[in-house]
């Protein structure tokens, strides 16, 4: 048995999609878990996931399935990662984040507001805890650098490990929240901080990945000391290929990392749902990705893999990379 779920979405066709593929779809949910795909040479591939969301999937159906269950541990000490993968343009962020943190319309919110709202709607519903407090820090990953969305300067954050807390980004701003409203808007503030720098350095956001990490403590009743968990979210890189004749300088610098960094991930995944348990190394050291994951992805903790894909035959070939990547997770 492994802590791994693994889910594919489907976003609806884009108007350039409807406009240039008249409307063609490559994919056909057979139930909930099973999906035939269609590739452009016209052939049939089937993937049975934990879930398929199909184009039709609601940003509710995805938490309650993917992200409850871990927000729900987490608050209870066990410790989590929520995964969006995918090419660029294939819904990750509007899985994370909706149209914004920030938004109002209950269909449209993504996952990360509704993870904080679980979060504080959990620990309201245990009358056993005490005492508690939920901690968020921001980061993004570029060129395999920790930079800390919420202290633009601290642009080189290193990852160090302690018996006690585990994982930890060294110096990063730690901001504590006690409300909804009140960490909705430290996202939204380091969402935007994020965007300034990318400006101010020339990236594009889809060239890092944005962690978003949530520390809750708890005191149950009876407890001696606080117990905590760690909620990790990532919004990864887009995982498209880059034309390897065309690319060259940054953007080919920066293809490398990605591919560094996403292979990393899917070897420590591969390694815990392959290996034997005993004995088996699993190569967390890898990358900054995966070390920042370490203790969150693997042992006791939970994960789940957000497969994100375009429904478009134009996009056949990298959703079908996309989806073959979750399949390896299984
Ligand atoms: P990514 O983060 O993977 O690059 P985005 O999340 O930015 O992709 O999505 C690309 C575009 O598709 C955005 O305009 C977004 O609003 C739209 N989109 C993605 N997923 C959905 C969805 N499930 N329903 C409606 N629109 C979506
Ligand atoms: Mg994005």
């Amino acid at each position: 048995m492994s802590n791994i779920t693994v889910c594919a979405r489907f976003r609806p066709l884009s108007s350039k999609e409807r406009r240039d593929d008249g409307h063609r779809i490559c994919i056909r949910c057979i139930d909930t878990e099973t999906f035939i795909f269609k590739d452009e040479k016209e052939e049939d591939f089937t993937f049975s996931f934990d879930r398929v969301f199909c184009e039709e999937s609601k940003q509710a159906e995805v938490y309650e399935f993917l992200a409850l269950p871990i927000v729900r541990d987490a608050v209870n000490a066990i410790n989590g990662t929520i995964i969006t993968y995918g090419q660029t343009g294939a819904g990750k962020t509007y899985s994370m984040e909706g149209p914004s943190v920030l938004e109002v319309d209950e269909e449209k919110k993504g996952l990360l507001p509704r993870v904080v709202d679980g979060i504080f709607e959990h620990i309201k519903s245990f009358d056993e805890i005490t005492k508690y407090s939920i901690k968020l820090s921001m980061v993004e990953i570029y060129m395999e650098k920790v930079r800390d969305l919420f202290d633009l300067s601290k642009d080189n954050i290193q990852i160090k490990e302690s018996k006690v807390q585990g994982i930890l980004l060294s110096g990063a701003t730690e901001i504590s929240v006690s409300d909804p409203s009140q960490a909705l808007q430290s996202l939204s503030t380091g969402i935007a901080n994020r965007a300034v720098g990318e400006t101010q350095m020339n990236i594009a956001s889809s060239r890092s990945h944005s962690v978003y990490m949530f520390t809750i403590q708890t005191e149950f009743l009876g407890d001696k000391r606080m117990k905590a968990g760690k909620l990790v979210l990532v919004d990864l890189a887009g995982s498209e290929k880059v034309e390897k004749t065309g690319a060259e300088g940054r953007v080919l610098e920066e293809a490398k990392m990605i591919n560094k960094s996403l292979s990393a991930l899917g070897n420590v995944i591969n390694a815990l749902t392959c290996g034997s348990g005993r004995a088996n190394h699993i190569p967390y050291r890898d990358s900054k990705l995966t070390r920042i994951l370490q203790d969150a992805l693997g042992g006791n903790s939970r994960t789940a893999i957000l497969c994100c894909c375009s429904p478009s035959p134009s996009n056949a070939s990298e959703s079908l990379s996309t989806l073959r990547f979750g399949g390896r997770a299984k």
